[in-house]
């Protein structure tokens, strides 16, 4: 890890271990983030973009790293909403469980049962409930595929 890193950090750990990841994980290595697809496949599309620096709160970069950040966060959003067509894509940050910035993008649909709702309300209990956990991971594009198509996007306007 470099001076950029919180040694108990579970994303400074991704971000610098990100080659390692499977195929089936890793979208896109951005100049400031990293791009990874998420777990909820319930929400075809749904993407993490990382930091790869330990920043904890967006007061603490610069103006221009900050728009930086952001643009990677909207290009990752355009390419997901080319690939998957959503009604809506929700931008979560929270940081409660990992304060390193990161950006949930999930792509939501107009067949979604709960869309006015947080996606933390669905994943809520998910840990309690096997079954529920594995109809939320299911990915009917196949997570190879989704990938190779998002960066198809994204090659294009890189
Ligand atoms: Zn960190």
């Amino acid at each position: 890890m470099d001076d950029s890193c919180m040694p108990s950090c579970p994303l400074c750990d991704k971000v610098f271990h990100y080659q390692a990841l499977s195929a089936g994980e890793l979208v896109w290595e951005f100049g400031h983030s990293i791009a990874f697809l998420g777990p909820w496949q319930y929400y075809p599309g749904y993407c993490i973009v990382v930091a790869r620096k330990h920043i904890t709160e967006l007061f603490e970069i610069s103006s221009a790293e900050r728009s930086a950040l952001m643009d990677e966060v909207a290009e990752m959003a355009e390419a997901i909403h080319q690939i998957v067509k959503p009604r809506k894509i929700n931008y979560e940050w929270l940081g409660n469980q990992v304060p390193h910035m990161h950006w949930h993008l999930f792509p939501r649909q107009e067949n979604d049962p709960n869309k006015l709702k947080a996606v933390w309300v669905e994943l809520e209990d998910i840990e309690s409930n096997p079954e529920k956990k594995a109809r939320m991971e299911f990915c009917e594009r196949g997570r190879d595929k989704l990938i190779q198509r998002l960066r198809g996007c994204l090659n294009k306007s890189n």
